[in-house]
Parts: C-alpha cells; structure tokens; sequence
C-alpha cells in the first residue's frame, strides 16, 4: 500500500476527464504541479534536554480562484508526494463547493501520539515559525487535518501573531471559539458528508434500514457515526487502527465512544462483537471511508459489497479500485464533495474572521446544507451530461472552474 503514489492518483483522476472537458494543453501542463512545495527542518527542545529535528512541508498548488487553503496533518507517513496530491484535492475541493479560495496542504512527519503536550505546543509553533512567512490571510489559509486539532491551530496562530505583530485570526481555521473559530467547525466535514448522503440515498431509493459501515473513528469518522445515529440510521460497524466493532442491529455510538475515550480503541466494546476480518469486507449496504488514502485499492476492491461508498477521507479509493466498483455497480461519493463540509466551515469562519461577526450554530448548518446540497445537484447534472461516474462529474465541475479562472487570468 506504502507503494502507491497518492500524488499519481490524483495525476491519473486529472487525466480522466481531461478530454471530456476539452483542456487545452498549456491549462493541463500547469495543472500537473503544484505552484511550489515548501520544506522545512522544525528543530524541536524534547522533554530529556536533546533536539530533535523534524522535516514538515507546506504545497501550495493552485490559487488562480483565491487564497491557497488546506489543513496540516501530523502523521509519520506524511511526504512530499502526499502532501502535492492532498493539496491538489483541496484545489478540486474548494472549486466543487464555489469557494474563492484555492488548494494548499501541509505536514509533519511525526507521531504526534509519541509526544509530551510540551513538545507538541514546541512542535506547532516551530512549524508556524518555519512557514509563516509564507503564508496570510490572503495568501494560504492553514487549518487542521489527520491527528491536529483545534488546540494545535491555536498555537499555531498564536506564533504567527506574535511574528507580524498584529492579531490576523483569519490566517487559520479550525481555531477553538475563545479565538475567533466558528460554530459547527469541530463536525463539520462529517456534517457536510452526511448532507450529500441523505440526498444520494433518496435517488437511489435507500431508506433508514440501510446497514452503514465505517472505516475510521478519528474527528471525520466518530461524527459521521454520531450524526447519522441522531438521525436513526442504523450503524452496523466501525473500526479504528486497532480493529473493529459491529452490531447488526446497530451500534450505539455514544457507548461506542465512552468505550474508546477509556480503552483507546472501538475494539472489545460491550455491546457489539469484535469484527474478525476487515471492515471493508463487511456485508452492508454503505460504506464510510474514513482514515487515509489508498483503503480501498484494487487488491481488495473486488470484496467490497457495499453498494454507496462516500469518501470522508482524502484519496481512500484508488483509481484502478474506483474502475473495480464502479463495474460492480457501486456509487462511491468522491472526497472532493464528500469531505468538503470541512473546508466549507473553514471559509465561513474566515468570513465571520473578517466581518468581526459571529453566526449561531443554526445559521452556519444553514449555509453549510446549502453549499453541499447545491454541489451534489451540479455534480448529478455533470454525471448525467457525460454519462460518467460521480467522481468524473465532480471533476469535470471542479478542473472547468479552476480551469476558467486560470485562462480569465491569462496563462503566464
Ligand atoms: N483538512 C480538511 C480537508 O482535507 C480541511 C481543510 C480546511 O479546512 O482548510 O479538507
């Protein structure tokens, strides 16, 4: 799995509708690389007295429709190919949802689970340090991803505003309330997922007995199970890196997370069986990706009986698998719609930043339910048009945008 390039992933999905949308060479030449890839060297004061040095990245890959945007992941498996491909689907993603901004993406290599609270604040604010001058409110808009949190954003914007000397809370998103961040930020990806799965299963005719499975229960994975249980959906099984847990009359979530806040892990959990074989080979009818790229590629894509996969993950479904199921007439929901709620929220927090005026929770999933809705509609319309899947329709939405912008700029 380690093998495969995320960034060639995303590379192949470009060139799958490249013809379809008629791109003119120069626009698809420059949309094969990002417009620079920052490294850095974070060296860090650890707990026994030594330094250690971390290397961290920051792509930034197209900002022709506004600010470059895309969150930090702290994760030993971050590279520089997996930041260029993470930054590139945010470029798809803020174009899918008609956000002015762009797509950028940073990491860390680190296991920031190994890490003392002190050495993790020392970390985030090393990492500020080494990009800020890279980086603004209308520049490139950081904010959190895999295994960040609010309460690294806020160190992170705490550094940057003690460099420039000026408060500039729309530098970063995904920051807690006390600071400027915005109500339903904490959820929203998983929010925004759900909006754009309630309106699939009602064209495909799915009801609230569909049996649900989800890989993954980090932020995007346990709200999902969380929102959809609160709706009465029936959550048959979740998994997290150390297992699985299942219920074939449903799961019920909130024990399922006390369960995992005490042990750790979703495995064990009292009312529900451990699962003994991966959760993606699991009998359901909808299927939750939500953990790293490359879950489902085409080694096991074939023992997926799930017939609605939504990509609350970046990259999970490789592009050899999503050819897999989509000949065994599975409808995967791709992750540049699927997970935009994240950065959706993102954006509206940016504008409550900016206006120095704070929404109700209300009227955030107001404009979020909005956002996602209108985005799946014009995906469906693209998909019907091109007789495609939904990925192509997303993309062939998303690259005409980026596309658009890039030509009303001029080339060069
Ligand atoms: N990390 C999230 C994503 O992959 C959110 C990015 C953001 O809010 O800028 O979409």
């Amino acid at each position: 799995m380690e093998n495969t390039s995320a960034f060639q992933n995303a590379l192949n999905q470009l060139a799958s509708v490249k013809d379809k949308i008629g791109l003119e060479e120069d626009v698809y030449e420059r949309l094969q690389s990002p417009d620079r890839v920052i490294e850095v060297s974070i060296p860090v004061r650890m707990d026994n007295g030594g330094i250690k040095v971390f290397t961290g990245y920051r792509s930034q890959f197209n900002d022709a429709r506004g600010p470059y945007k895309g969150g930090i992941r702290f994760h030993p498996n971050v590279s520089r190919d997996e930041v260029k491909a993470l930054s590139m689907w945010m470029t798809w993603k803020t174009a899918v949802i008609d956000i002015p901004l762009g797509g950028g993406k940073g990491g860390v290599i680190v296991n920031p689970k190994e890490l003392s609270a002190g050495e993790l604040e020392r970390l985030s604010r090393g990492y500020m340090r080494a990009i800020a001058r890279f980086i603004g409110e209308r520049i490139d808009i950081p904010a959190p991803d895999v295994y960040t949190d609010p309460r690294i954003m806020a160190w992170m914007l705490d550094e940057y505003e003690q460099i420039a000397g000026h408060k500039a809370p729309g530098v970063i998103t995904g920051k807690p309330l006390s600071i400027g961040g915005s109500k339903a930020r904490g959820y929203s990806t998983a929010q925004g997922g759900f909006y754009v799965l309630v309106e699939l299963m009602k064209k495909l005719g799915l009801g609230k007995d569909s049996r649900i499975s989800i890989q993954g229960f980090g932020n995007a994975g346990s709200n999902m199970a969380e929102i959809l249980s609160d709706h009465g959906y029936k959550v048959v099984a979740v998994s997290d890196t150390g297992g699985g847990t299942g219920n074939p009359s449903g799961l019920n979530i909130r024990e399922v997370e006390e369960h995992k806040k005490k042990t750790g892990s979703v495995v064990n959990f009292a009312n529900g069986g451990n699962l003994t074989g991966d959760i993606l080979e699991t009998e359901t009818d909808v299927l939750v990706l939500a953990a790293l790229e490359n879950a489902v590629t085409e080694k096991n894509a074939g023992k997926v009986s799930a017939k609605v996969i939504l990509e609350l993950a970046n990259g999970p479904v490789s592009p050899e698998a999503d050819k897999i199921l989509d000949k065994n007439g599975a409808v995967v929901v791709p992750d540049i719609l699927a997970n935009a709620g994240g950065v959706g929220v993102s954006y509206l927090e940016q504008v409550q930043n900016s206006y120095m005026y704070y929404w109700s929770e209300e009227d955030v999933l107001e404009k979020l339910k909005e956002m996602m809705i209108r985005a799946f509609n014009d995906i469906w319309r693209e998909k019907e048009k091109h007789k495609a899947t939904l990925r192509q329709g997303a993309y062939i939405l998303a690259v005409g945008r980026v596309a658009q912008a890039m030509r009303d700029r001029g080339l060069n």
